[in-house]
């Protein structure tokens, strides 16, 4: 197992090895990974990520509160017209099918009407 370090591309044969140059040549941008990673705040929203959970919490102001519900009823909406849609066609594909497999059947059914 070889280790790389992501920011020389320096090789070591062991983590601890690399750690070593880590800490010895890129000590702020290790210690800056480690802070960053944990310290960040998504939006439930977009997912945009923020470092700041001041920042966070004034974007999901405007992010999550106004448009959260409206967003949810609009993909009910459109999920439930695109359902009324596919059974429309589904029928409609259902009746032809009818018509053109049976169509003397079909013909009577008509004429029974
Ligand atoms: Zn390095
Ligand atoms: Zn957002």
């Amino acid at each position: 197992m070889e280790y790389f370090c992501k920011t020389c591309k320096k090789k070591y044969a062991s983590y601890q090895s690399l750690w070593n140059h880590n800490n010895t040549f890129h000590k702020d941008t290790k210690t800056d990974t480690i802070l960053k990673k944990p310290v960040v705040f998504v939006c439930k929203t977009c997912k945009q990520e923020f470092t700041n959970r001041q920042t966070k919490w004034r974007h999901e102001k405007k992010c999550f509160k106004p448009n959260e519900p409206n967003n949810i009823i609009t993909k009910v909406d459109e999920i439930e017209t695109n359902l009324s849609k596919i059974a429309d066609i589904q029928s409609q594909t259902l009746q032809l099918l009818k018509q053109i497999i049976q169509p003397q059947k079909s013909i009577k059914m008509i004429k029974n009407k």
